[in-house]
């Protein structure tokens, strides 16, 4: 639970970093602590045949996307225009993460 995990939060914008889907941006939909993964919108998406259901009466093949590991993103950086590291500073009891590039608070 410690360490990148907290860095990367729900709806945040990450870049794919390594893996087929390298340079891809998008919203983190769903994270897995637990796993250390997490499910980002367009990326590592698969073909997936679902039996016939009430939301889909013939069935057939969906498209979904699949968790992929955490270190294989980074976070997004609108400033930087890239895929960026995060650092905390703390702030009184406040505590903000921050662009270690360009020091912007995200
Ligand atoms: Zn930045």
């Amino acid at each position: 639970m410690q360490g990148v995990c907290k860095k990367i939060k729900k709806n945040d914008t990450v870049v794919v970093i390594t893996g087929k889907d390298k340079g891809k941006r998008g919203k983190v939909l769903h994270i897995d602590s637990k796993k250390g993964r997490v499910v980002v919108e367009g990326v590592n998406k698969k073909k997936k045949f679902v039996r016939p259901s009430q939301d889909a009466p013939k069935g057939g093949v969906i498209t979904l996307e699949y968790p992929i590991h955490i270190s294989n993103v980074m976070l997004f950086c609108d400033k930087c225009k890239k895929g960026v590291r995060v650092g905390f500073e703390i702030t009184g009891d406040k505590k903000i993460r921050k662009c270690k590039k360009c020091n912007k608070e995200i």
